[in-house]
Order: structure tokens, then sequence, then C-alpha cells
């Protein structure tokens, strides 16, 4: 059986890498009809962030990744809180010890710090690894009374990992195939903190194995933690999960890992939703609040780093579920780009019918003193040019207020001493002709007409007078839109 997890550390929001790996998480589970669970690795007590896990489980559910088990659900292997999995870390944490594979460390905070620094002074880098060992305070290095004395003194101690003697270990990873490791080259981690709770690699491991978690899909920040992973499964005598790590998302330059900083710099987003940190009560912003609908922006997210068979861009979360591959996500890290956010979001307008862009805009902060039934027309008029659904209040604001000035430039092109009289007369025809587009363009060509005037002439200054720019929709639909009584005022405002 398929079983996913997503298992973020509630140290910060979520950000774009984190979305994306979750979503792949959950695409890889559902096509292969498996069992998504969310996790919560919160045994580093000093990192958590007040708040954060809260943030996680909003933004995976506006995201529509919806988890089968989780700390909220509960399921089959709740808890799904690490915090809450003492008992099971504790039993693990003495079988660990009866093995070659672990053991206890003394050596204070002090003492390993006087140790850096004494390598540092030689130009030396200190590693607590298979070569130092055996010079430090610990259970492999102490003769065994000492060790029961320290014990039964309640030293503070930690356990460690310890890692064989050059051995060389070959790493399987799903989407970048084979590779391999010496042991001599990684070190002895920590593996239960001194408070008793275990650290990441090692809670991170057994709740693989308790949670019968088939593949581990997660960032490349952790494919040289792999190594240890592989050994700690080996040590604890069970079978390790599948692995795919996936690469990192790139800056919009295309060099170096995406950073929070680049979206201030460059206008956009990283994370799912606005995120206000508790120490500094700064905001960062988030797609939700800038306007993204949520199925535009987890397309977005799941084509950096994979593509379909056909390369089709537009697809439903259900469609990616369908088509998701692990061997077809690159290898090569993905660019992001904001255009591309924004052309999703814009496709996804399109896509959103009349009703539901009334309901956003009604949901928003935009003061928007009109009927249902205008507005509606109005966003039928303006979508087609929105990328956000406050484009269609701002690119449509002539449609909420009369232009309290014109464009200044576009006066100069629109307007000469004959357009007053000429949109004056024009006016009176308007008064006679019924207000909808068709019967308007009518009356108005026929009028450039009868007056041998070019379209341009007419259409221009009508524009000018009834938005105060040249921009928006067609005319005679602004005019049907606006009603005969606000057009005529409009245009008698523009020529006195
Ligand atoms: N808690 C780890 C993180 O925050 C999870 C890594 C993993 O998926 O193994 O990224």
């Amino acid at each position: 059986k398929v079983r996913v997890r997503f298992a973020p550390s509630p140290t910060g929001p979520l950000h774009l890498g984190g979305v994306r790996t979750a979503l792949y998480d959950y695409l890889f589970a559902k096509n292969q009809g498996g069992e998504f669970v969310l996790r919560i690795e919160d045994t580093d007590t000093a990192r958590y962030v007040e708040g954060a896990e809260d943030y996680i489980e909003e933004a995976l559910e506006w995201c529509g990744i919806i988890a089968d088990e989780s700390p909220k659900k509960g399921g089959k292997f709740a808890p799904y809180r690490q915090s809450e999995r003492r008992d099971i870390y504790d039993r693990y944490t003495e079988q660990i010890l009866k093995t070659d594979y672990a053991y206890i460390a003394f050596d204070t905070a002090e003492e390993l710090d006087a140790i850096r620094a004494e390598y540092e002074a030689r130009g030396d880098v200190f590693s607590y690894d298979n070569k130092t060992r055996n010079l430090l305070r610990n259970s492999l290095a102490l003769p065994e009374e000492e060790v029961q004395k320290l014990l039964n003194e309640k030293t503070p101690h930690v356990v460690r990992f310890k890692m064989p003697v050059d051995r060389t270990l070959g790493l399987v990873d799903i989407i970048r195939g084979n590779s391999a490791v010496n042991t001599d080259t990684l070190d002895d981690k920590v593996l239960v903190k001194n408070d008793g709770m275990p650290t990441y690699h090692f809670a991170n491991i057994i709740d693989d194995h308790e949670m019968e978690i088939s593949h581990v899909i997660r960032g490349e920040e952790w494919l040289p933690s792999l190594g240890l992973h592989t050994l700690l499964y080996e040590a604890m005598g069970w079978e390790a999960p599948q692995f795919a790590h996936l690469s990192l998302i790139l800056k919009p330059e295309g060099k170096g890992k995406l950073s929070k900083r680049d979206g201030d710099k460059f206008g956009f987003p990283v994370f799912p939703l606005n995120f206000t940190d508790p120490e500094t009560g700064n905001v960062s912003k988030g797609y939700r609040e800038s306007g993204y609908l949520p199925e535009a922006f987890i397309n977005m997210v799941a084509l950096l780093g994979w593509s379909p068979s056909d390369d089709k861009e537009i697809l439903s979360l259900d469609e990616m579920a369908k088509e998701f591959d692990l061997h077809k996500v690159h290898k090569a890290g993905a660019r992001f780009s904001k255009e591309k956010a924004e052309w999703f979001n814009h496709q996804y307008i399109q896509k959103t019918s009349d009703e539901e862009l009334l309901n956003i805009l009604k949901n928003s902060d935009l003061n928007l003193n009109i009927s249902d039934d205008k507005l509606i027309r109005i966003i039928h008029l303006m979508k087609e040019r929105a990328t956000f659904p406050k484009d269609i209040y701002e690119n449509g604001k002539f449609f909420f207020e009369a232009p309290a000035s014109y464009d200044e430039k576009a006066s100069k092109k629109a307007w000469n001493e004959e357009t007053s009289s000429i949109l004056g007369e024009l006016a009176t025809h308007l008064e006679s002709t019924e207000f909808n587009a068709e019967a308007l363009k009518q009356t108005v060509h026929h009028f450039a007409e009868n007056k041998g005037l070019g379209m341009g002439k007419v259409m221009m200054p009508l524009r000018l007078a009834l938005v105060g720019e040249l921009k928006g929709p067609d005319v005679p639909d602004i005019m049907e839109l606006l009603g005969k009584e606000e057009t005529t005022s409009r245009i008698s405002n523009a020529i006195n």
C-alpha cells in the first residue's frame, strides 16, 4: 500500500518549496490510490514558532491538499504530532542502545566548543565522528564503571549514532537514480537530546516506520541525510521506504534558491497565505491575500519541476493526480517566474464563472456600492483583461464613479474645438435611443456617417467623456451599462 507523508516542522510559514513538496506527496499518493499523511515534526522546541502549525494546516486546506490522516483529523497511527509520541521514541531509544549502532555521550556544549576552537586554531574542522569519538567523553571511550557512575549521577547526556567505519553505502533515489556515500564522510549525529526528545533524524525514521510510510518525497536539502537514514533503518532492523528528493525552486534569474527576499525584490509572494511574524509583527504577503485563486496557485506550483506527458499546462488537482509520475519530476531546479504565476491566475479567472467572481469581489475589502446585477455585467465585460479579481474593479473604476478629470495626453489626442458641439449633438440622438449596446452602436455609426466624420472622431472623445481615459471595453457596452442618465450626464460634464 502506498503511504506518503508530508512532515513539516512548525518553524515558520510554509513557503513555495514546502507547498510543492506537500503537493507532490499528495499527487503521488492519489495517483497510486494510496494515502497522504500530514505529520507535524515539532521535536525541536527551540525553533518552534507559535501559530506555524495552524498556518500550515490552513495553507494546505486552501490549496485543496487534504490529508487522509493528520493531527486534527487523527487516524490509525495517531498521534500525528511528534511532541505527543514521546513514549514511542523512548521505547526505540532503548532498542537502539542495545545494538552496536548507538552510544551515550556526556560531552557538554562547552567542552565541544573548546575542541572546535582548538581545531579551528589549527586550521582544521572538528567533526564528532568515527575518527574522533575515541578521544571524547562517551560510552565508547570511557570505562564501563565510569559510564555507570555518570549515569547514576544523572549527568546530562545525549545518544549518538555510531557511524560505521569505511563502509560504502549504495543510495537509491527515484528522481536522481543511484549514488554512493562512504561512511567516513559522515558524522555521529545526535539521535536523542539531553531532554530525552529525539532529534529530527531519529524521530523521522521511527515515525516513517511506525506509520507504514512507503515513499518519502521531500526537498533535496535532506539528501545528505539519506546515508544516515539508510543506516538507521538497518540499525533498527526495518525495511526502508523508497526515497525521492525534489530539486530546489530557483530565483527568477535562475541562480540560487528562491528566497523571501526575492519576493520582496520582484514583488511576488513566497507564502501561500499572509503570515504575521509573532515576534516582529511583520506581515509577509501570501498568494491568497494577493488575489490568487487556489486552483491557479497549485497549478503553477505543480509545474515547477514536473510536466505531464502532453505538456498540457492547465490542469485541475484531480487531473494532475491522474497524470503525476515521480519519474517525470525534473532533476534540475525549477526557475520561479512571477509572470508565469500571473499568467496562470489570468487563465483561471477566465475559467471562473461571473457569479463566482461576484462572490469573490463581494467578500473582498473593496467598497462596491452597486447592485449585484450591474456588478455581474461589469465582471462579464472586464474579466477578459483581469489577472486578479480586483483588476475587474480597478480597471473598471469608471463604472462605479464618473471621471473626476480627463487624462491629459488622451485629451490632446481625442479633443479639438469642434468636439464639444459634436458630442452635444450626439447626446440628443442618444436621448432617443434604446440603451442596449447594439442600438447604441447603430446610433453612433449613423451619426458619424451623417456628419461625414470618421468613427474615431466620435468614439474617442465619447470614450474620454465616459471613462476619463482612452481605455476600457467597447464604448457601446460601456454606455449600456452606465445607462442613459449617467451616460448623458457624463457627456454634458465633459463638454461644459
Ligand atoms: N521535518 C522535516 C522538514 O521540516 C521533514 C523532512 C522529511 O520530509 O524527512 O523539512
